[in-house]
């Protein structure tokens, strides 16, 4: 299963289920897809935190705080304490594949390898195609590291 974070043409968001990233997109050209708020079937979707769960085998679980730590904190350090946290678990979670990540990612994506959790390097050009055959790629800049997907 993949959740996707959805948004209709007038702006209602709302979660998906669908059994793969082919089914959300078939469903969505066949116009299957509704806002249950408003019936409107131009469903787009929406931006949400990045997510690095190529294939959603193992999704990232969001960084949790606890309040003592989050006291008399500022909320930008909090989100970098967060995001550095979230960092750490997909270095840990994700296997590296490097510079096969485009190819590693399709073959995720069209069931010719298992399903996992998966970060490496990608150009610009190999990252767009990606986005652009609806394979869930999240891209985060890091300082001194080439680039993580
Ligand atoms: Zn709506």
């Amino acid at each position: 299963m993949i959740v996707y974070d959805l948004r209709c043409a007038e702006g209602h968001r709302f979660e998906g289920w669908f059994g793969s990233a082919r089914d959300f997109a078939s469903q969505r050209r066949r116009g299957l897809l509704s806002c249950p708020a408003c019936g409107g079937t131009r469903i787009e979707r929406a931006l949400s935190a990045p997510r690095i769960n190529v294939g959603a085998a193992a999704p990232v679980a969001a960084p949790q705080m606890k309040t003592q730590e989050m006291e008399g904190k500022d909320p930008f350090a909090i989100a970098q304490m967060l995001y550095s946290r979230m960092l750490d678990e997909i270095f840990t979670r994700a296997e590296d594949v490097g510079a096969r990540f485009p190819e590693e990612a399709r073959r995720i994506h069209y069931e010719q390898a298992p399903a996992r959790m998966i970060r490496g390097r990608a150009s610009e050009e190999e990252h767009d195609a990606l986005v652009d055959e609806g394979i869930p790629v999240a891209r985060i800049p890091l300082p001194g590291v080439d680039r993580l997907n």
